[in-house]
C-alpha cells in the first residue's frame, strides 16, 4: 500500500489522538484515490468535508473540486491544518461541531455539492440522520463508515440487519458500496473494518408518503418491537383496534407479519392508510 504524509505531519506537531473524538486517520493512499474516484468530485462541485483531521484527505479534494469546506471540531488540528493547507486559496476551514452547524449557512448559493468525509465513527448515525432529514440540498455522500452501518444502510426486508436506518437511507438515495477498508489504512488502527459507501440524494423519496412524520414514526415503531407482529408493535400508535384492522386491510398488509418483512412500498401503503383514516 502506497504510504501518506498522515505519520510525518502527526509526528511533525506531536498531535495526541483522541479517541473520544473517532481519531483515525488515514494512511493509505489507494483508500484516498478510492474515495476522492468514487465521489466523481470535479472543478465544478462544492465539497463539504466533515473532520478533516491533519488534511489528508482534504488534499486530494482540493486538487479536484472547485472548493472545499472542512468542518472540524477538534481545537488542536485547527493550527495545523491552517499551516499544512495554507497554499490552497479554495480551502475553508470551519472549527465548530458537525452535529451543530448550519449546512444551508455553508452551501448558500452552490448547485453542485457533495459531502466527503472518513467520519468519526461515534456521531456517523446521527450525521447521517441528520444531513437526509434536515432537507440540505447535497447531491451525494461518499463516506467511509464501520461496516456494519453500511450493511444496515444497504439491507432488505427478512435481513436481522434491515431497520429504521435502511428504510430512511433508502427512502432518500440510492447507495452504492465503493470498497472495504481494512484496520490497517489507519493510525491508530481502529477495532471494526469499515467501508466507503456513496449515497446519491434522489430527486423526489423513493415511495410516495402523504406524511412523513407518520411515515418515520410507523417505521420505527415496528422496527423497536421487531419480533412482535405489526398489530401488537403498533399498539404505540394509539390508534382504535377498528381503525387499524381497516388500514391494514386498506393497504394489503396482514397484521400478523413483522415490521422488519415490510417493504419501503408497504411501510408507504401501511402509513398512507392510517393518514387517509385518521384525517376523515
Ligand atoms: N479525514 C481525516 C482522515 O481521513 O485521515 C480524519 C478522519 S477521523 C476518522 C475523524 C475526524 O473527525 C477527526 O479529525 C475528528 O477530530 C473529527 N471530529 C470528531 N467529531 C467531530 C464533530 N462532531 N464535528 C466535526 N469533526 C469531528
Amino acid at each position: 500500500m502506497g504510504s501518506l504524509d498522515t505519520k510525518d505531519i502527526v509526528q511533525k506537531y506531536n498531535f495526541k489522538f483522541s479517541k473520544s473524538l473517532g481519531q483515525n486517520f488515514l494512511v493509505d493512499e489507494s483508500v484516498l484515490e478510492d474515495i476522492v474516484k468514487g465521489a466523481e468530485i470535479s472543478s465544478e462541485d462544492f465539497v463539504i468535508e466533515i473532520g478533516p483531521g491533519v488534511g489528508t484527505l482534504t488534499k486530494e479534494l482540493l486538487k479536484n473540486a472547485k472548493s472545499v469546506c472542512s468542518i472540524e471540531l477538534d481545537s488542536d488540528l485547527i493550527p495545523i491544518l491552517n499551516e499544512e493547507l495554507k497554499d490552497y486559496e479554495n480551502f475553508k476551514l470551519i472549527h465548530k461541531d458537525a452535529l451543530k452547524v448550519d449546512f444551508n449557512e455553508i452551501i448558500g448559493e452552490e448547485t453542485s455539492v457533495k459531502l466527503v468525509a472518513n467520519l468519526p465513527y461515534y456521531v456517523t448515525t446521527p450525521i447521517i440522520a441528520r444531513l437526509l432529514t434536515e432537507g440540505y440540498k447535497f447531491n451525494s455522500l461518499t463516506i467511509m463508515i464501520q461496516k456494519e452501518v453500511a450493511e444496515r444502510i444497504n439491507s432488505e426486508p427478512d435481513c436481522k440487519e434491515y431497520g429504521s436506518l435502511s428504510v430512511l437511507v433508502q427512502y432518500h438515495c440510492d447507495t452504492k458500496i465503493i470498497r472495504k477498508v481494512s484496520p490497517n489504512s489507519f493510525i491508530p488502527k481502529p477495532k471494526v473494518e469499515s467501508i466507503v459507501i456513496r449515497l446519491d440524494r434522489l430527486e423526489k423519496p423513493r415511495v410516495d408518503v402523504k406524511d412523513e412524520h407518520l411515515f418515520f414514526k410507523v417505521v420505527r415503531e415496528s422496527f423497536n418491537m421487531r419480533r412482535k407482529t405489526l398489530s401488537n408493535a403498533l399498539k404505540n400508535l394509539k390508534l382504535s383496534k377498528e381503525l387499524m384492522n381497516e388500514a391494514f386491510e386498506k393497504a394489503g398488509i396482514d397484521s400478523r407479519r413483522r415490521g422488519e418483512t415490510l417493504s419501503l412500498q408497504e411501510f408507504a401503503n401501511l402509513s398512507n392508510a392510517i393518514y387517509e383514516l385518521t384525517k376523515s
